[in-house]
């Protein structure tokens, strides 16, 4: 896909719009089995939260992909995809024991983060397979809201209490059947992410009838030229090994889950938004385009880097801009950014918008949530409507208040 055909995607489907590419999807997708073609058994579960639309799951389904979910309407949108429940697993954090219950009851893997539901959950369908999310208390990324497994987390079953857990699992005589641990985004240190792994096989060592080992995600992928990002391959090799010399030890082949959501959609995604006002101000000169947070909210939750590229003055010479929204709050997508020259009408692209842009989107303001467009096969199909004005409406409902006559 080339930045001319972002432009014709532009024109045809209106702006702002999220384009995601297909091919570069398939791509990490095998770049990452290929990784770990020497594991036996390995199963990858697309994290569906990064970006859910429903021929987004179709096609990673099409690539041989589970599902990982994170609420009931996840796992309803991967049934409606068309995975089948034992392909799908369900990491909730903080949900009822209702909520696991019916999603147990639909016949998904659950997984289960903390004590208190484990008990309830083990004492009322001891016979249920139920996976345990463990809390390494290991530093894998940099940003303390997007790290997952350190000692403040929310996250997981602490490894110091292993022993309560052991004796619900003994008391109720439930049947564990899979450890996880996910320790949140950017594993920028391979090394790491090995000595997390040496804490799950510790745990694991425990279980008796395990059928897999499920090391979450994390994986980090580059934002911008000559950004650091995971090296898979070299995790490949040397996790591979490990787990491989584990089972040994175990006494059985287990299966090896990762659950990505980022490496497998960021890099597919370009978001084109239109600018409206270029305004020069005492200090910087301003691209405002007909967009902000509310369709793209990782540079301000997050302060994330996307890439920015003037689509409609490719070889203009460059010029400093600070890229914002048109929202009445202050929504800043990059400041300082070396981009062609704009003028008033061009096409920016956001890079990296594959994964937790449109799915964090909002009608904040009043606004429509954009169109998505699959580019597949070298054609573009619309996936997503824009939304319109009678969606705004939709839901709300309006009181007769006995009319007032205006002074
Ligand atoms: C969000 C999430 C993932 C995916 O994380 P990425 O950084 O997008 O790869 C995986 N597992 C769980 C349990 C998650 O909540």
């Amino acid at each position: 896909m080339t930045n001319s055909d972002l432009v014709a995607i532009a024109a045809e489907f209106g702006n702002p719009v999220y384009v995601y590419d297909s091919e570069k999807i398939a791509a990490q997708y095998q770049r990452l089995t290929a990784a770990f073609s020497n594991v036996g058994d390995l199963r990858i579960n697309y994290a569906a939260k990064a970006l859910s639309n429903v021929s987004i799951l179709k096609l990673l389904r099409q690539l041989g992909s589970g599902l990982d979910t994170v609420s009931i309407q996840e796992v309803q949108l991967g049934l409606a995809a068309g995975f089948k429940p034992q392909s799908i697993i369900y990491t909730p954090n903080g949900v009822s024991l209702k909520e696991i219950e019916s999603v147990a009851q639909m016949g998904v893997q659950i997984n289960i983060d903390n004590l208190s539901l484990l008990e309830q959950f083990g004492t009322r369908h001891p016979k249920t397979p139920v996976c345990i999310r463990i809390n390494p208390h290991v530093m894998a990324g940099g940003n303390s809201n997007i790290s997952v497994g350190h000692i403040d987390s929310k996250f997981g079953i602490s490894i110091h209490q292993i022993p309560h857990l052991l004796r619900i699992v003994e008391n109720t005589a439930m049947n564990i059947n899979g450890i996880h641990m996910h320790t949140g985004s950017d594993i920028l240190d391979i090394d790491v992410f090995l000595h997390a792994a040496e804490i799950l096989f510790d745990t694991a060592k425990h279980f008796k009838a395990l059928e897999f080992l499920d090391f979450g995600s994390g994986f980090k992928v580059p934002y911008h030229e000559n950004d650091i990002e995971t090296n898979i391959e070299e995790l490949g090799e040397k996790l591979s090994k490990r787990f491989v010399a584990f089972c040994k030890e175990y006494g059985n082949e287990l299966q090896l889950i990762f659950e990505p959501g980022k490496f497998l959609v960021s890099q597919a995604g370009h978001f084109v938004t239109q600018v409206n006002v270029v305004k020069q101000t005492t200090s910087t000169v301003f691209a405002q385009v007909d967009s902000g947070f509310n369709h793209l909210i990782r540079p301000m939750l997050y302060g994330s880097h996307h890439h920015i590229e003037n689509l409609s003055n490719p070889k203009g010479k460059e010029r400093f801009y600070s890229v914002v929204g048109y929202i009445c709050e202050t929504d800043t997508f990059g400041s300082n950014r070396k981009i062609a020259e704009i003028t008033e009408g061009d096409l920016l692209v956001f890079r990296n918008s594959g994964a937790y842009c449109f799915s964090m989107a909002s009608n904040y303001n009043s606004r429509y949530r954009p169109a998505e467009v699959l580019w597949h096969e070298g054609k573009a199909h619309l996936i997503r409507k824009r939304e319109t004005f009678e969606d705004i409406l939709h839901n709300q409902v309006e009181i007769a208040f006995s009319e007032v006559s205006e002074p």
